[in-house]
Protein backbone atom coordinates (compact mmCIF):
# COMPACT_ATOMS: atom_id res chain seq x y z
CA UNK A 1 0.00 0.00 0.00
CA UNK A 2 1.43 3.34 -1.00
CA UNK A 3 1.32 5.81 1.32
CA UNK A 4 1.76 9.75 0.98
CA UNK A 5 2.93 10.80 4.56
CA UNK A 6 2.79 14.02 6.30
CA UNK A 7 4.52 14.81 9.78
CA UNK A 8 3.47 17.77 11.82
CA UNK A 9 5.59 19.12 14.50
CA UNK A 10 8.04 17.58 16.76
CA UNK A 11 6.48 14.31 16.78
CA UNK A 12 5.31 14.25 13.97
CA UNK A 13 8.58 14.83 11.87
CA UNK A 14 10.46 12.43 14.60
CA UNK A 15 8.22 9.37 13.71
CA UNK A 16 8.00 10.15 9.57
CA UNK A 17 11.39 10.15 9.69
CA UNK A 18 11.54 7.03 11.81
CA UNK A 19 9.27 5.18 9.25
CA UNK A 20 12.01 6.32 6.39
CA UNK A 21 15.09 4.53 8.06
CA UNK A 22 12.93 2.18 8.86
CA UNK A 23 11.65 1.51 5.38
CA UNK A 24 15.17 1.93 4.18
CA UNK A 25 16.35 -0.83 6.48
CA UNK A 26 13.76 -2.81 5.05
CA UNK A 27 14.45 -2.02 1.62
CA UNK A 28 10.70 -1.36 1.04
CA UNK A 29 8.66 1.18 -1.27
CA UNK A 30 5.84 1.97 0.30
CA UNK A 31 6.30 5.82 1.12
CA UNK A 32 5.60 7.71 -2.54
CA UNK A 33 6.50 11.22 -0.55
CA UNK A 34 6.96 12.86 2.72
CA UNK A 35 6.70 15.66 4.06
CA UNK A 36 7.28 17.64 7.41
CA UNK A 37 5.62 21.02 8.72
CA UNK A 38 6.33 22.80 12.06
CA UNK A 39 6.15 26.35 13.35
CA UNK A 40 9.70 25.80 14.74
CA UNK A 41 12.56 25.92 12.66
CA UNK A 42 14.96 24.12 14.90
CA UNK A 43 12.80 21.00 14.61
CA UNK A 44 12.45 20.92 10.88
CA UNK A 45 16.64 20.96 10.91
CA UNK A 46 17.03 18.57 13.28
CA UNK A 47 15.29 15.85 10.74
CA UNK A 48 17.18 13.18 9.00
CA UNK A 49 15.50 11.73 5.65
CA UNK A 50 12.64 14.54 5.22
CA UNK A 51 13.88 15.69 1.87
CA UNK A 52 15.17 19.77 2.82
CA UNK A 53 12.68 21.04 0.10
CA UNK A 54 9.94 19.44 1.81
CA UNK A 55 10.50 20.95 5.35
CA UNK A 56 7.61 23.43 5.51
CA UNK A 57 7.75 26.17 8.22
CA UNK A 58 4.18 28.11 8.65
CA UNK A 59 2.98 30.64 10.76
CA UNK A 60 6.60 32.43 10.03
CA UNK A 61 4.88 35.85 10.32
CA UNK A 62 3.27 35.68 13.95
CA UNK A 63 6.08 33.39 15.65
CA UNK A 64 8.91 33.84 13.47
CA UNK A 65 10.24 30.41 13.53
CA UNK A 66 10.11 29.54 17.26
CA UNK A 67 6.80 27.81 17.65
CA UNK A 68 3.48 27.97 19.50
CA UNK A 69 4.13 26.15 23.10
CA UNK A 70 1.59 23.84 23.74
CA UNK A 71 -0.78 26.41 22.21
CA UNK A 72 -3.05 24.45 19.72
CA UNK A 73 -5.61 26.56 19.47
CA UNK A 74 -2.91 29.34 18.11
CA UNK A 75 -1.31 26.44 15.88
CA UNK A 76 -4.74 25.79 14.43
CA UNK A 77 -5.59 29.28 13.76
CA UNK A 78 -1.79 29.55 11.68
CA UNK A 79 -2.14 26.21 9.77
CA UNK A 80 -5.73 27.72 8.96
CA UNK A 81 -4.53 31.58 7.89
CA UNK A 82 -1.46 29.49 6.00
CA UNK A 83 -2.97 26.60 4.50
CA UNK A 84 -2.09 27.38 1.11
CA UNK A 85 1.32 27.13 2.36
CA UNK A 86 0.45 23.74 3.90
CA UNK A 87 -0.80 22.56 0.25
CA UNK A 88 2.02 23.17 -1.07
CA UNK A 89 3.68 20.53 0.29
CA UNK A 90 1.50 18.32 -2.31
CA UNK A 91 2.95 20.16 -5.05
CA UNK A 92 5.67 17.76 -6.14
CA UNK A 93 4.57 14.69 -5.03
CA UNK A 94 2.97 11.90 -6.53
CA UNK A 95 0.13 12.31 -5.19
CA UNK A 96 -2.09 10.00 -7.71
CA UNK A 97 0.45 7.24 -6.69
CA UNK A 98 -0.61 7.11 -3.18
CA UNK A 99 -3.54 4.81 -1.99
CA UNK A 100 -3.62 6.65 1.08
CA UNK A 101 -2.52 9.81 2.80
CA UNK A 102 -1.24 9.47 6.49
CA UNK A 103 -0.91 12.26 8.78
CA UNK A 104 1.45 11.88 12.23
CA UNK A 105 1.25 14.54 15.15
CA UNK A 106 1.90 14.29 19.02
CA UNK A 107 -1.96 15.14 19.96
CA UNK A 108 -0.94 16.47 23.46
CA UNK A 109 1.81 19.57 22.14
CA UNK A 110 1.37 22.96 20.26
CA UNK A 111 1.59 22.65 16.69
CA UNK A 112 1.11 18.64 15.53
CA UNK A 113 -2.30 18.93 17.79
CA UNK A 114 -3.44 21.62 16.59
CA UNK A 115 -2.45 21.60 12.49
CA UNK A 116 -2.53 18.25 12.20
CA UNK A 117 -6.64 18.50 11.79
CA UNK A 118 -6.46 21.73 9.79
CA UNK A 119 -4.30 20.05 7.04
CA UNK A 120 -6.50 16.90 7.20
CA UNK A 121 -9.11 18.60 6.42
CA UNK A 122 -7.53 20.83 3.95
CA UNK A 123 -6.18 17.48 2.22
CA UNK A 124 -9.40 15.80 2.35
CA UNK A 125 -11.22 18.87 0.28
CA UNK A 126 -8.78 18.29 -2.54
CA UNK A 127 -7.69 14.30 -2.73
CA UNK A 128 -9.65 11.61 -3.09
CA UNK A 129 -7.61 8.93 -1.07
CA UNK A 130 -8.63 8.09 2.63
CA UNK A 131 -6.23 10.06 4.87
CA UNK A 132 -5.13 8.84 7.89
CA UNK A 133 -4.62 10.16 11.00
CA UNK A 134 -1.35 8.40 13.57
CA UNK A 135 -1.86 10.20 16.44
CA UNK A 136 0.28 10.15 19.39
CA UNK A 137 -1.47 10.58 23.00
CA UNK A 138 0.34 11.79 25.98
CA UNK A 139 1.40 9.76 29.02
CA UNK A 140 -0.03 10.92 32.21
CA UNK A 141 2.51 12.05 33.81
CA UNK A 142 3.03 14.73 31.46
CA UNK A 143 -0.10 17.05 32.86
CA UNK A 144 -3.40 18.27 32.34
CA UNK A 145 -2.81 20.44 29.46
CA UNK A 146 -1.19 18.04 27.54
CA UNK A 147 -4.42 15.91 28.08
CA UNK A 148 -6.46 18.64 27.16
CA UNK A 149 -5.11 19.00 24.37
CA UNK A 150 -4.60 15.71 23.30
CA UNK A 151 -8.59 14.99 23.82
CA UNK A 152 -9.46 17.90 21.91
CA UNK A 153 -7.24 17.60 18.98
CA UNK A 154 -8.29 13.39 18.72
CA UNK A 155 -12.00 14.52 18.41
CA UNK A 156 -11.15 17.14 15.64
CA UNK A 157 -8.59 14.48 13.75
CA UNK A 158 -11.37 11.68 14.28
CA UNK A 159 -13.95 13.66 13.02
CA UNK A 160 -11.89 14.65 9.80
CA UNK A 161 -10.12 11.58 8.83
CA UNK A 162 -10.76 8.19 7.80
CA UNK A 163 -9.11 6.85 10.61
CA UNK A 164 -6.98 7.60 13.45
CA UNK A 165 -4.07 4.76 14.52
CA UNK A 166 -3.39 5.84 17.64
CA UNK A 167 -0.44 5.48 19.67
CA UNK A 168 -0.60 6.12 23.65
CA UNK A 169 2.87 7.52 25.45
CA UNK A 170 1.65 6.12 28.42
CA UNK A 171 1.51 2.64 27.64
CA UNK A 172 4.67 2.66 26.35
CA UNK A 173 6.93 4.69 28.29
CA UNK A 174 9.44 2.40 30.06
CA UNK A 175 10.81 3.46 33.49
CA UNK A 176 14.55 4.87 33.59
CA UNK A 177 14.30 6.03 30.00
CA UNK A 178 15.64 9.36 29.20
CA UNK A 179 12.71 11.01 27.60
CA UNK A 180 14.58 11.23 23.99
CA UNK A 181 15.55 7.26 24.10
CA UNK A 182 12.17 6.50 25.15
CA UNK A 183 10.55 8.56 22.19
CA UNK A 184 13.18 6.92 20.01
CA UNK A 185 12.44 3.41 21.40
CA UNK A 186 8.14 4.57 20.91
CA UNK A 187 8.99 5.24 17.39
CA UNK A 188 10.34 2.42 16.30
CA UNK A 189 7.57 0.68 17.94
CA UNK A 190 5.01 2.17 15.98
CA UNK A 191 6.73 2.68 12.47
CA UNK A 192 7.81 -1.24 13.07
CA UNK A 193 3.91 -1.98 12.81
CA UNK A 194 2.96 0.60 10.24
CA UNK A 195 5.94 -0.44 8.45
CA UNK A 196 4.39 -3.83 8.08
CA UNK A 197 1.51 -3.10 7.12
CA UNK A 198 2.19 -0.87 4.59
CA UNK A 199 4.65 -3.12 2.70
CA UNK A 200 2.48 -6.13 2.80
CA UNK A 201 1.27 -6.22 -0.25
CA UNK A 202 3.87 -4.84 -2.26
CA UNK A 203 6.34 -6.04 -4.00
CA UNK A 204 9.80 -5.14 -2.58
CA UNK A 205 13.40 -5.59 -3.59
CA UNK A 206 12.86 -10.01 -2.96
CA UNK A 207 10.12 -9.58 -5.54
CA UNK A 208 7.81 -11.84 -3.64
CA UNK A 209 4.52 -11.53 -2.77
CA UNK A 210 2.16 -13.61 -0.71
CA UNK A 211 -0.51 -16.27 -1.71
CA UNK A 212 -2.97 -14.32 0.04
CA UNK A 213 -1.67 -10.84 0.30
CA UNK A 214 -2.68 -8.25 1.91
CA UNK A 215 -3.49 -5.63 -1.00
CA UNK A 216 -4.27 -1.85 -0.05
CA UNK A 217 -8.05 -2.90 -0.46
CA UNK A 218 -7.97 -5.03 2.64
CA UNK A 219 -6.34 -2.30 4.56
CA UNK A 220 -8.98 0.28 3.61
CA UNK A 221 -11.79 -1.70 3.87
CA UNK A 222 -11.07 -2.63 7.93
CA UNK A 223 -10.65 1.12 8.38
CA UNK A 224 -13.80 1.94 6.84
CA UNK A 225 -16.19 3.96 8.79
CA UNK A 226 -13.92 6.20 10.34
CA UNK A 227 -12.45 6.00 14.35
CA UNK A 228 -9.64 5.17 16.19
CA UNK A 229 -7.72 2.36 16.14
CA UNK A 230 -4.73 -0.12 17.77
CA UNK A 231 -2.05 -2.04 16.53
CA UNK A 232 -0.24 -5.64 17.83
CA UNK A 233 2.25 -7.64 16.87
CA UNK A 234 4.33 -9.97 17.84
CA UNK A 235 7.26 -12.47 16.35
CA UNK A 236 8.76 -15.06 17.32
CA UNK A 237 12.55 -16.12 15.81
CA UNK A 238 12.75 -18.59 14.21
CA UNK A 239 16.07 -21.42 14.48
CA UNK A 240 18.79 -21.50 11.99
CA UNK A 241 18.88 -25.06 9.63
CA UNK A 242 21.75 -26.37 9.50
CA UNK A 243 22.48 -24.98 5.62
CA UNK A 244 21.58 -21.70 6.94
CA UNK A 245 18.50 -20.08 5.89
CA UNK A 246 15.16 -20.79 8.46
CA UNK A 247 13.41 -23.46 6.50
CA UNK A 248 11.38 -25.39 8.22
CA UNK A 249 12.50 -28.84 7.28
CA UNK A 250 16.28 -27.87 7.45
CA UNK A 251 15.10 -27.19 11.07
CA UNK A 252 13.68 -30.78 11.12
CA UNK A 253 16.57 -32.70 9.82
CA UNK A 254 14.05 -33.36 6.75
CA UNK A 255 11.34 -34.33 8.90
CA UNK A 256 7.53 -35.45 8.30
CA UNK A 257 5.45 -32.55 6.81
CA UNK A 258 3.17 -33.28 9.94
CA UNK A 259 5.40 -31.75 12.52
CA UNK A 260 6.47 -29.22 10.28
CA UNK A 261 2.69 -27.84 9.74
CA UNK A 262 2.49 -28.39 13.69
CA UNK A 263 5.50 -26.28 14.38
CA UNK A 264 4.04 -23.46 11.85
CA UNK A 265 1.01 -23.38 13.23
CA UNK A 266 1.63 -23.32 16.99
CA UNK A 267 4.21 -20.71 16.26
CA UNK A 268 1.47 -18.35 14.00
CA UNK A 269 -1.47 -18.90 16.31
CA UNK A 270 0.67 -18.42 19.58
CA UNK A 271 1.92 -14.95 17.89
CA UNK A 272 -1.78 -14.01 17.22
CA UNK A 273 -2.39 -14.31 20.95
CA UNK A 274 0.60 -12.51 22.14
CA UNK A 275 0.28 -9.55 19.60
CA UNK A 276 -3.58 -9.56 20.54
CA UNK A 277 -3.38 -9.74 24.49
CA UNK A 278 0.34 -8.21 24.70
CA UNK A 279 0.94 -4.47 24.56
CA UNK A 280 -1.34 -2.74 21.60
CA UNK A 281 -0.49 0.69 20.47
CA UNK A 282 -3.31 2.14 22.06
CA UNK A 283 -4.34 -0.21 25.27
CA UNK A 284 -8.32 -0.90 24.96
CA UNK A 285 -10.99 -3.58 24.82
CA UNK A 286 -10.41 -5.85 22.13
CA UNK A 287 -14.06 -6.75 21.96
CA UNK A 288 -15.06 -3.67 21.07
CA UNK A 289 -13.13 -3.53 17.83
CA UNK A 290 -15.73 -3.35 14.92
CA UNK A 291 -12.98 -4.79 12.07
CA UNK A 292 -10.03 -6.37 12.09
CA UNK A 293 -6.68 -7.54 9.88
CA UNK A 294 -4.19 -10.16 10.89
CA UNK A 295 -0.84 -10.44 8.58
CA UNK A 296 1.41 -13.06 8.71
CA UNK A 297 5.11 -12.44 8.03
CA UNK A 298 8.17 -14.22 7.28
CA UNK A 299 9.84 -16.69 5.34
CA UNK A 300 7.40 -17.87 2.50
CA UNK A 301 7.30 -22.19 3.67
CA UNK A 302 6.41 -20.76 7.77
CA UNK A 303 3.30 -18.91 6.32
CA UNK A 304 0.92 -21.81 6.95
CA UNK A 305 -2.50 -21.13 5.25
CA UNK A 306 -4.46 -22.91 7.84
CA UNK A 307 -2.98 -21.29 10.79
CA UNK A 308 -3.36 -17.78 9.55
CA UNK A 309 -7.08 -18.99 9.60
CA UNK A 310 -6.92 -20.43 12.68
CA UNK A 311 -5.42 -16.69 13.81
CA UNK A 312 -8.09 -15.09 11.40
CA UNK A 313 -10.87 -16.98 13.57
CA UNK A 314 -9.76 -16.45 16.59
CA UNK A 315 -9.51 -12.84 16.41
CA UNK A 316 -13.19 -13.01 15.34
CA UNK A 317 -13.75 -14.53 18.42
CA UNK A 318 -12.09 -12.07 20.09
CA UNK A 319 -13.39 -8.99 18.85
CA UNK A 320 -16.77 -10.67 18.42
CA UNK A 321 -16.74 -9.14 15.03
CA UNK A 322 -17.56 -11.08 11.60
CA UNK A 323 -15.25 -9.15 9.63
CA UNK A 324 -11.71 -9.89 10.42
CA UNK A 325 -9.45 -10.10 7.47
CA UNK A 326 -6.16 -12.17 7.31
CA UNK A 327 -2.99 -12.58 4.70
CA UNK A 328 0.02 -13.46 4.20
CA UNK A 329 3.41 -11.27 3.91
CA UNK A 330 6.77 -13.48 3.05
CA UNK A 331 10.09 -12.22 3.86
CA UNK A 332 11.87 -14.57 2.21
CA UNK A 333 14.88 -13.01 4.15
CA UNK A 334 13.72 -13.11 7.58
CA UNK A 335 14.94 -14.93 10.89
CA UNK A 336 11.35 -14.69 12.55
CA UNK A 337 7.99 -15.01 11.83
CA UNK A 338 5.63 -11.95 12.91
CA UNK A 339 2.02 -11.45 13.25
CA UNK A 340 0.22 -7.83 12.80
CA UNK A 341 -3.19 -7.12 14.19
CA UNK A 342 -4.86 -4.19 13.96
CA UNK A 343 -8.33 -3.42 14.97
CA UNK A 344 -10.15 -0.95 13.83
CA UNK A 345 -12.83 1.65 15.25
CA UNK A 346 -12.36 0.33 18.93
CA UNK A 347 -15.24 2.14 20.88
CA UNK A 348 -13.64 1.71 24.45
CA UNK A 349 -10.22 2.37 25.87
CA UNK A 350 -9.68 3.65 29.07
CA UNK A 351 -6.71 5.22 28.11
CA UNK A 352 -8.72 7.70 25.94
CA UNK A 353 -11.38 7.76 28.24
CA UNK A 354 -8.87 9.00 30.87
CA UNK A 355 -7.24 11.38 28.41
CA UNK A 356 -10.85 13.08 28.15
CA UNK A 357 -11.74 13.26 31.50
CA UNK A 358 -8.33 14.62 32.75
CA UNK A 359 -8.68 17.28 29.42
CA UNK A 360 -12.74 17.99 30.47
CA UNK A 361 -11.20 18.55 34.13
CA UNK A 362 -8.00 21.15 32.96
CA UNK A 363 -10.47 22.90 30.92
CA UNK A 364 -13.45 23.25 33.44
CA UNK A 365 -10.89 24.67 35.49
CA UNK A 366 -9.13 27.34 32.67
CA UNK A 367 -12.87 28.25 32.82
CA UNK A 368 -13.18 28.71 36.44
CA UNK A 369 -9.83 30.90 36.42
CA UNK A 370 -11.45 32.77 33.72
CA UNK A 371 -14.54 33.51 35.48
CA UNK A 372 -13.17 34.33 38.76
CA UNK A 373 -11.11 37.05 36.68
CA UNK A 374 -14.15 38.25 35.14
CA UNK A 375 -17.27 38.75 38.08
CA UNK A 376 -19.55 39.26 35.56
CA UNK A 377 -19.30 35.51 34.05
CA UNK A 378 -21.83 33.22 35.19
CA UNK A 379 -19.79 31.01 37.64
CA UNK A 380 -22.14 28.17 38.09
CA UNK A 381 -22.35 27.64 34.18
CA UNK A 382 -18.34 27.50 34.48
CA UNK A 383 -17.92 24.81 37.37
CA UNK A 384 -20.98 22.72 35.97
CA UNK A 385 -20.05 22.80 31.94
CA UNK A 386 -18.21 19.59 31.30
CA UNK A 387 -18.10 20.16 27.36
CA UNK A 388 -15.01 19.67 25.84
CA UNK A 389 -14.80 21.16 22.36
CA UNK A 390 -13.29 19.94 19.26
CA UNK A 391 -10.57 22.19 18.07
CA UNK A 392 -12.72 23.54 15.54
P1 LIG B 1 4.68 20.14 18.82
O1 LIG B 1 6.03 20.20 18.16
O2 LIG B 1 4.24 21.45 19.36
O3 LIG B 1 3.64 19.52 17.93
O4 LIG B 1 4.80 19.22 20.10
P2 LIG B 1 5.32 17.75 20.20
O5 LIG B 1 5.26 17.07 18.90
O6 LIG B 1 6.63 17.75 20.91
O7 LIG B 1 4.16 17.14 21.09
C1 LIG B 1 4.27 16.86 22.41
C2 LIG B 1 3.80 15.46 22.64
O8 LIG B 1 4.46 14.60 21.72
C3 LIG B 1 4.16 14.95 24.01
O9 LIG B 1 3.13 14.06 24.43
C4 LIG B 1 5.48 14.22 23.79
O10 LIG B 1 5.69 13.19 24.72
C5 LIG B 1 5.26 13.65 22.42
N1 LIG B 1 6.47 13.46 21.62
C6 LIG B 1 7.39 14.38 21.23
N2 LIG B 1 8.30 13.82 20.43
C7 LIG B 1 7.96 12.50 20.31
C8 LIG B 1 8.50 11.40 19.61
O11 LIG B 1 9.51 11.48 18.90
N3 LIG B 1 7.84 10.20 19.74
C9 LIG B 1 6.74 10.06 20.53
N4 LIG B 1 6.17 8.85 20.60
N5 LIG B 1 6.19 11.09 21.18
C10 LIG B 1 6.80 12.29 21.07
Amino acid sequence: MKVLCFGVGQAGGNVLDALLRYEQRTNADYVVDAVAYNTASADLRGLDLVPEENRILFGADEVSGHGVGADNELAAELAERDSRQLLRGTDGAPTSTADAFLIFAGLGGGTGSGAAPVLAKHLNRIYEQPIYGVGILPAADEGALYSRNAARSLKAFVDVTDHVFAFDNGAWAESGEDVAQAHESMNEELVRRLGILFASGEVGESGSVGESVVDSSEVINTLRGGGISTIGYAASELPESDGGGFSISGLLGGGSSSSDELDSINRITTQTRKAVLGRLTLPCDVDSASRGLVVVSGPPEWLNRKAIERSRTWVEEQTGSMEVRGGDYPLPESNHVGVLVLLGDVSRSDRVAEVRSTGVEAERDRRQRDADADASEDKTEAVVDDRLDSLF
